[in-house]
């Protein structure tokens, strides 16, 4: 019997095989896997909101190219995108001729590109939730210099609207609609995003970038998060460094802090604008205060690029250099060819949840049989293992369930975290209802939950599931 989804204690009851004896387990043929979890957004409604007024060209961010270090970086998407709610993140391709925001002229889009957009806004989807539709307007350009990859941020920004979480800040349109629960400007593209059609781009989506091309996917990921906030008003001139869209800051400007810890929108300390705030921005000393940041980086504030050299599009708002090369090298100022980096890592998960972007609450359990997430045949002479791990997602900490249950010939067993052992149905070590755990949920690195020797389970078809669900009676 195979059944699609473990999202109550419920369905796991219908399958009534009881065995009151604790066995060693099993010998297979075929096996199977399943996933499950669940789902949830919030929605406030509106009131007021205010755009930045129109004067003012909304800021834009800047990616270049880098050489490559002689390494082949592959990080894959971590969420399961076959589950991402695709249809609110949606790309206008501008067509040849057009001319966007940033007054990029547009020379058409290639099919091969399309399928590559369409994939990192399906990441994404799997990795924020966006209860209000975002259109994203693409922009295929001959730009200059030769060194840019492309440029991208908001079209619009917002302030004190229903659902701001911090009071006169403005918010990237994108943001502002999913904390406001509607659409704050009906008839705009929330992100405004440009590449440059002169890069010898790698358009597949499988993350094989071979040296001497870019990784499209990578670097659309890479605009993208700019356009959700991702992003600061800081501006240098001369010495002098100030911030602000008019009187405000935008929402990332306020977690920005120097060495010291102190915030350098205190206009206390220092003035906006002014020479002290400017060598605060070159000094090289510039991190992420927010919490979720924090949390992603062993309980430290991630460091912000700041080099010592103004680089307008670059600095304050990238991660610093240190984290090139790392899980969390998205969002590093300028990109490698041969790298493929199709998942922003937690930093700047962390940092994205700090401006105030729900990420998904949708834990992700994964499972694999003798390394293999599909059904596999192996012989009764080869060994059985079963390794499971958990993305908990924005589930992190929430009481839940995790199940692991194995329909074997020899009958039903279920897996208790607390001992480490399988018990078969009907066992009196079985706690109520067969979860494997319950309380808080946590990340579970890859673990072997099950290993059968070889020779020691009879032929025949095996079937296990791994699933989390909301708590019973919690
Ligand atoms: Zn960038």
């Amino acid at each position: 019997m195979i059944f699609g989804c473990i999202d109550s204690g419920r369905p796991l009851q219908s399958l009534a095989l009881h065995r009151f004896t604790r066995v060693n387990f099993m010998k297979y043929v075929g096996l199977r896997w399943l996933l499950a979890a669940g789902l949830g957004l919030t929605i406030t409604m509106l009131r007021a909101a205010e755009p930045l007024p129109a004067p003012l060209a909304p800021p834009r961010v800047v990616l270049k190219t880098a050489q490559n270090d002689g390494r082949m970086l592959r990080i894959p998407p971590t969420r399961d995108l076959a589950r991402a709610r695709t249809s609110n993140i949606n790309i206008r391709y501008l067509e040849a001729g057009e001319i966007n925001i940033f007054n990029d002229v547009c020379v058409g889009w290639p099919e091969d590109a399309k399928a590559a957009f369409s994939y990192a806004a399906q990441i994404w989807a799997s990795l924020i939730e966006v209860p209000v539709p975002i259109t994203i307007n693409a922009c295929w350009a001959n730009m200059s210099p030769a060194n840019i990859l492309g440029h991208g941020g908001a079209s619009l920004f917002f302030r004190d609207f229903q659902g701001a979480s911090i009071a006169s800040t403005f918010y990237p349109v994108a943001l502002a609609n999913a904390m406001a629960g509607v659409d704050l400007y009906p008839g705009e593209d929330e992100i405004v995003i440009a590449y440059n059609a002169l890069q010898p781009w790698y358009l597949g989506t499988d993350g094989n970038c071979p040296l001497g091309r870019y990784d499209f996917v990578s670097v659309i990921l890479h605009e993208i998060c700019h356009g959700l906030g991702f992003l600061g008003s800081w501006d240098y001139d001369n010495g002098v460094g100030g911030w602000g869209l008019g009187a405000y800051p935008i929402v990332y400007d306020r977690f920005i802090v120097n060495g010291p810890g102190q915030y350098l929108l205190n206009t206390d300390l220092f003035f906006n604008p002014s020479q002290a705030l400017g060598s605060q921005l070159t000094g090289g000393n510039i991190y992420f205060s927010g919490q979720h940041a924090a949390a992603a980086n062993g309980g430290v504030a991630p460091s912000i690029y700041a080099p010592a050299t103004w680089s307008g599009g670059s600095s304050l708002s990238h991660l610093g250099e240190e984290f090139r090369g790392t899980i969390n090298s998205l969002m590093v100022f300028s990109f490698a060819d041969g790298y493929s980096i199709h998942d922003p890592g937690p930093i700047t998960m962390g940092l994205l949840q700090d401006i105030g972007w729900s990420t998904t609450t949708t834990p992700v359990p994964m499972m694999g049989i003798n390394g293999s997430v599909n059904p596999v045949t192996i012989s009764t002479s080869d060994p059985l293992v079963m390794e499971v791990a958990m993305d908990p997602g924005g589930s992190a900490g929430r009481q839940k369930d995790w199940w692991a249950v194995a329909d074997t010939p020899l009958g039903l067993f279920y897996y208790q975290a607390g001992p480490n052992q399988w018990f078969a149905s009907g066992s009196p070590e079985l706690i109520s209802l067969h979860p494997a755990y319950q309380g808080p949920l946590e990340a579970l690195a890859r673990i072997t939950i099950l290993y059968m020797p070889p020779n020691s389970l009879p032929a025949g078809s095996y079937q296990f599931y791994f699933g989390v669900d909301e708590r019973n009676g919690a």
